[in-house]
């Protein structure tokens, strides 16, 4: 059953995937600070992306910008929203050359691929060129969101994602998948092992935003909602291990 969570429901195992995207928010780079990027919890997200890698699959990385600035926290401060949401925009390339640098620590040829041109920091994103670099092995790192304000890195990771061919978004979160309510309120929150996009859009369950659902739902795109800091890993996830969520057609 799609839309309603049951007890003892047995965790689906997913198929073999070739090409994944994995989105975490900026704020799963803070670790225990307020603020900005903790190494120790960038390296550590690092080793999980060095994990999956390894594993054969080829990997695309979406990261957001909330650990250092927000459009609309910037807006309800009097900013212009546009100017905010291009300061997150550029947050969020910070974010992506912390992590290029922990995931190049540990051997893997990555690129920084932003949705606004800086030759001098990253690559300008061109679809043909970054498809062949996962071709080659190497982890793409989408960093600048959609190139447009008003969207989140949700809905880029759901773009790029698509553009990609990639045949699943790995949403790292703080907690194990989907709820009915928040689990961290509620202590009889129920947790999905599947859900449908039309039932997350339906009941506003905290997944992703609207728009990224909905480009999610359209291209069939599965997300799969997982902890970070799951005993088994991303690479353990991807191969139907551990608990998650997917979310996929009804
Ligand atoms: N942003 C934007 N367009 C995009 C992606 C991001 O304007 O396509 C801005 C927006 O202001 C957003 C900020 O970048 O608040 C940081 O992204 P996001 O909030 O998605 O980061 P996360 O919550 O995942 O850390």
């Amino acid at each position: 059953m799609l839309d309603a969570p049951e007890e003892g429901d047995p965790t689906p195992s997913l198929v073999t995937y070739k090409r994944v995207l994995l989105k975490i928010s900026g704020e799963a780079l803070m670790g225990t600070q307020q603020f900005g990027l903790h190494p120790p919890t960038v390296e550590r997200i690092a080793a999980q992306v060095k994990a999956l890698h390894d594993t054969g699959v080829e990997v695309c990385l979406v990261i957001g910008g909330g650990n250092i600035f927000r459009g609309l926290q910037g807006s309800a401060q009097g900013m212009e929203r546009t100017t905010a949401d291009y300061m997150g925009m550029l947050a969020t390339v910070m974010n992506a050359l912390g992590m290029q640098g922990a995931i190049e620590g540990l051997g893997l040829q990555t690129r920084v691929i932003s949705a606004i041109p800086m030759d001098q920091v990253c690559e300008p994103y061109i679809r043909r060129r970054a498809v062949r670099h996962l071709e080659k092995g190497r982890v793409c790192i989408f960093a600048a969101g959609t190139g447009n304000p008003y969207f989140t890195t949700d809905t880029a990771a759901t773009l790029r994602a698509s553009e990609m061919s990639c045949d699943a978004i790995f949403k790292g979160t703080q907690v194990d998948g989907v709820y009915d309510s928040d689990p961290k309120k509620n202590p009889d929150a129920k947790r999905y092992d599947r859900v449908s996009y039309d039932i997350v859009l339906q009941k506003n369950l905290k997944v992703m935003d609207a728009s990224a659902i909905a480009l999610a739902r359209d291209n069939g795109l599965p997300i799969i909602v997982f902890a970070l800091d799951e005993p088994c890993g991303l690479a353990g996830i991807v191969q139907g291990k551990g608990r998650f969520t997917i979310v996929e057609p009804g």
